[in-house]
């Protein structure tokens, strides 16, 4: 678990917002953020993202709910949501674990994704939080 990353205290319920503002996570964190990792799976490769993953209960949409999209793939487990103006990938449930949330550590309030070092590659979705 992060507590910190770069100058930025990771805090108990910390917010995450797409680019555009249309759409406000809150995330409740109490330990920190839970190992940061990017999934190297046919979708996740070309977004790129640095995601982690929370209970589901742990997160919450507190603004914009109607402005999110969801978009599915294959088996249509996993949720993949996105803001439908500005395109920023928010969070997602997950399809190894449904009742988990993924989130886009680079929607965190005045966290820079880039200040990680070693963001471990999950392969395919056979990744397990450790
Ligand atoms: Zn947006």
């Amino acid at each position: 678990m992060l507590k910190q990353i770069g100058n930025t205290q990771i805090r108990v319920d910390h917010r995450a917002s797409c680019h555009c503002g249309a759409v406000i996570l809150e995330l409740h964190l109490p330990e920190g953020l839970p190992a940061p990792h990017r999934c190297d799976c046919s979708f996740c490769k070309r977004k790129g993202a640095v995601v982690a993953a929370v209970p589901a209960v742990d997160l919450k949409v507190i603004r914009g709910e109607s402005a999110l999209r969801i978009y599915q793939f294959g088996k249509h487990v996993a949720e993949h949501f996105f803001c439908g103006n500005c395109g920023i990938y928010t969070h997602h449930r997950r399809s190894t674990n449904p009742q988990e949330f993924g989130f886009n550590v680079g929607c965190l309030e005045g966290v820079n994704p880039y200040d990680l070092d070693d963001v471990p590659v999950a392969e395919g979705g056979v990744w397990q939080t450790p």
